[in-house]
């Protein structure tokens, strides 16, 4: 049963888009949940009257909460427990320990079981035995198709849920249909996270008969891990598609075809060259799909006119998330990565469970 002392602290990441940071106290000790760093960039958790900690938990690999590691030291220097895929993206020379994919794992004690979370390579929901039942959904979504998405199993009663959508609700099929008339002609740049929705979006392309993909350095890596090293991640019935893709995807050399290439937001990567050369040039076509920061060059091409914005969802819709918290039987959900202004319409969605973004959340 629930020790009266067993504390969810809300560092970040709640009633506004920003870094992940997340402190559970219970039995004693101290475990953080995710340290990521923006967006917008260069934005970081605020810990400087945390004290120390016992454990860092990481959900996934993206930097929104993973980038806010050189807080360790302000921080104790605490180990650091992520999946064996995210471990190897993280610096060298951290005390990592390694958790499941899926399946139970113990962090200092505390029973934790994992499951895949559709959104990243070694990406991870984690559910902790405290209380009655606590759960961190960090970064998830149902609908890849190409991250394995194992549904959580145990009950809740305290759910953390990824709402970075707020109360929409449109299925992936349809941010399909919007970017199809783009597969019928060319050529297109796609800016997008080699590890995240990048991969996923060239294989809907090569689905659809696309042979001519080309890719930047930073996706190639990711698409040939994703067939080797990262399997644990992807979903069963894509593997020939996948290795089909890395076969078929070239190098970007010119406005041709279809261009996938990272950053998502072009500020860094070999989106934000070939962004500079073509954002006067009438072509290609430009399309974003991700979450736009301001005053990124994102934000601004959309703002001229030079580029689309169509979502690719990577995150639960609406009915996913509410779906989840019925499954896990969650008496108190605290929706994180949107913004407080859609508190109301979500605390209706949730209904009966409570709806917070205020903390610290008893667990
Ligand atoms: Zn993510």
């Amino acid at each position: 049963m629930s020790a009266s002392s067993d504390t969810l602290r809300l560092i970040s990441g709640v009633g506004r888009k920003g870094p992940a940071c997340f402190v559970v106290e219970t039995a004693g000790k101290r475990l953080m949940l995710d340290l990521g760093e923006g967006p917008p960039a260069g934005l970081l958790p605020d810990v400087e009257r945390l004290g120390p900690i016992d454990a860092l938990v990481l959900s996934h690999g993206h930097k929104d909460h993973v980038g806010g590691l050189a807080l360790l030291a302000k921080l104790g220097n605490p180990p650091v427990y992520a999946t064996e895929i995210v471990a190897r993206g993280l610096p060298k020379g951290l005390p990592v320990r390694l958790l499941p994919t899926g399946g139970s794992g113990e962090v200092l004690g505390i029973e934790v079981t994992t499951g895949r979370n559709g959104h990243a390579p070694g990406g991870v929901w984690l559910h902790f035995a405290i209380g009655d039942g606590f759960l961190y959904t960090g970064d998830w979504s149902t609908e890849s198709i190409l991250y394995a998405y194992d549904p959580p199993t145990k009950t809740a009663a305290i759910a953390l849920v990824d709402c970075s959508y707020a109360d929409y609700d449109r299925p992936i099929g349809e941010c399909w249909r919007a970017l199809e008339p783009f597969a019928e002609r060319g050529p297109l740049l796609l800016p997008v996270p080699a590890n995240g929705r990048g991969p996923e979006i060239a294989l809907e392309f090569l689905r659809y008969g696309r042979t001519d993909i080309y890719i930047d350095d930073a996706m190639s890596r990711v698409l040939r891990q994703l067939c080797t090293t990262d399997t644990a991640s992807v979903r069963a019935d894509v593997d020939d598609d996948l290795k089909a893709l890395v076969v078929t995807a070239m190098p970007i050399d010119g406005a041709r075809g279809i261009m996938l290439a990272a950053s998502a937001d072009g500020a860094s990567g070999a989106s934000k060259p070939l962004l500079e050369q073509w954002e006067r040039a009438g072509e290609p076509a430009i399309v974003f799909t991700g979450y736009r920061a301001p005053d990124t060059p994102a934000d601004r091409l959309i703002k001229s006119g030079r580029a689309e914005f169509l979502r690719w969802n990577v995150h639960p819709r609406l009915s996913d998330a509410v779906a989840l918290a019925q499954d896990v039987r969650a008496k108190t959900v605290i929706p994180a990565f949107c913004d407080r202004s859609r508190l109301d319409a979500l605390g209706q969605a949730f209904a009966p469970a409570q709806v917070t973004m205020d903390g610290p959340v008893k667990l």
